[in-house]
């Protein structure tokens, strides 16, 4: 196991990790293998595939601006998204490329970039293939990577291995506090008398000072911030062929001109959380830059309780009269304590919600196209869920049962996106495993911690149902509700 914070929460482009920023991620990793082995400048074409659910729900996905990003030399957590369009631009109008962003060859897209709609790759619904010709025609690579979910790519040799340790990270590093199960989870906490959060900021020791993982952590937060409020400002109408119409704009608007409403409405604050997720998640939809978190599907429901924790239930303080802003860093650097421990909420939450995400990493699979969207919206769910417990001063017994909760009532839910686009129902979706998530910490929060059904059984079912649902279901758009609602 080694899987880090911040391989589940990843900076990075909408509107799918699996099928955009994972096809992006290997289209650069192909380039870069070109460029290590000698090859790239005797490369004249690049043939790429898309197989299975990438090539099935590619387009409406955005997989093959993914690939020619990636071709192109971009990465999903730095391109900038407003040049975006642009750069397509130039690529397709030219119908050249340049590799790695210095070796320019012809790539035209009919010819160069296949999407087979109803061929898959033998060993995940998420294949690609990309091959490397020198002027005679020979092959210089051939090359097949699979996008796993949450923007994890691995190669055919990796994942032919059979070893689902080297799936989620092919090395050797072993972390001075091993978890594979909750109940390992559990019993380290039980060991060490700490909570969950601190055995994840552990482990994250083997890889960075506390700082900057607290530093990193941080500009997760603010990431997922300005998804908010960049998706609280943007009005219109969303890419693709349904013209579904943004909706946060409005409601924050509405939420925010009538402030005495929130006195006769306790239940107003429903509608903030499903303001942050609707904005996150047209934000991922217009292909903005948001936090994988775990996945860009689901990439609305931990900001979105983020959000309710951090200005609801343990709010920033505020700022002195004066002028002086109290929540900004002090002299020297030193973070004004207030601030210290509003921050030390958020931080502790995002470490909670990793340790959550990797018993799926580890034992089931983050991916609509492996196991449905129970793998998606469930899994950020229970991981919202339990990260909430958590900072509301859960113990790991209740963060524990608060997982198993957010997943139990997500089991069977298919992945049926319409048109293949991130829009309906994932927008939605998002905002409503949001509010149950909330339910699911408030309801082990009254409990005790002790419940019939534990997280490792719930994960474990998770899998087995995932496996046991059609192919329809796991993101081809060719059943559910993708094939009951038709473009006018
Ligand atoms: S239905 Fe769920 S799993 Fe499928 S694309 Fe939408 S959010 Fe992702």
């Amino acid at each position: 196991m080694a899987v880090s914070v911040f391989d589940l929460f990843k900076i990075g482009i909408g509107p799918s990790s699996s099928h955009t920023v994972g096809p992006m991620r290997a289209a650069r990793l192909f380039v870069q293998r070109l460029r290590h082995e000698g090859q790239l400048d005797r490369t004249v074409r690049v043939a790429t595939a898309l197989y299975g659910s990438l090539g099935a729900t590619g387009k409406g996905h955005g997989s093959d601006k993914a690939v020619l990003l990636g071709l192109a030399g971009h990465e999903p957590d730095t391109v900038d998204v407003e040049r975006i369009p642009a750069i397509l631009e130039e690529i397709r109008g030219r119908k050249r490329v340049a590799l790695g962003g210095e070796h320019e060859i012809a790539f035209d897209e009919a010819r160069d970039l296949v999407l087979y709609r109803r061929q898959s790759l033998p060993l995940h619904a998420n294949g690609m293939r990309l091959i490397a010709f020198d002027a005679e025609g020979n092959e210089l690579q051939n090359r097949v990577y699979y996008s796993v979910g949450g923007g994890f790519v691995v190669t055919e040799e990796v994942l032919a291995d059979g070893s689902r340790q080297k799936q989620i990270a092919p090395d050797t590093t072993v972390l001075p506090y091993p978890f594979k199960t909750g109940a390992e989870l559990l019993a380290l906490t039980e060991r060490e008398h700490c909570s969950i959060a601190e055995i994840m900021r552990r482990n994250e020791g083997h890889w960075r000072s506390d700082e900057d993982t607290r530093a990193g952590l941080l500009n997760i937060w603010r990431v997922m911030q300005s998804c908010v409020e960049r998706g609280c400002r943007t009005e219109g109408i969303l890419p693709g062929g349904f013209k579904v119409r943004r909706r946060a704009a409005q409601l924050h608007r509405e939420l925010t001109s009538d402030a005495e409403a929130a006195l006769r409405d306790p239940l107003q604050v429903m509608d903030w959380v499903n303001l942050y997720a609707l904005a996150v998640n047209e934000e991922n939809a217009a292909g903005g830059r948001v936090v994988t978190a775990p996945t860009n599907g689901a990439a609305g429901i931990i900001p979105a309780v983020l959000h309710y924790y951090a200005r609801f239930v343990n709010p920033p303080p505020p700022a002195p009269r004066g002028g002086v802003d109290a929540t900004r860093n002090g002299p020297g650097g030193r973070t004004n304590p207030a601030l210290g421990a509003h921050e030390d909420g958020i931080i502790d939450f995002l470490l909670t919600a990793a340790a959550i995400g990797i018993l799926y990493k580890e034992n089931a699979s983050i991916s609509g196209a492996e196991v449905g969207c129970q793998g998606e919206v469930g899994v950020a769910c229970s991981m919202a869920a339990a990260a909430l417990c958590a900072v509301m001063g859960g113990t790991p017994a209740q963060v524990e049962n608060a997982a198993e909760i957010g997943m139990e009532h997500h089991l069977g839910l298919t992945c049926d996106p319409v048109g293949g686009l991130v829009q309906i129902p994932c927008i939605e979706r998002n905002a409503i495993a949001s509010v149950k998530a909330i339910n699911a910490a408030r309801m082990a929060l009254r409990g005790d911690g002790t419940h019939h059904v534990s997280l490792d059984k719930v994960i474990k079912t998770m899998r087995e149902t995932g496996a046991d649902m059609m192919t329809k279901y796991k993101e081809t758009a060719r059943g559910g509700l993708a094939v009951n609602i038709v473009e006018c």
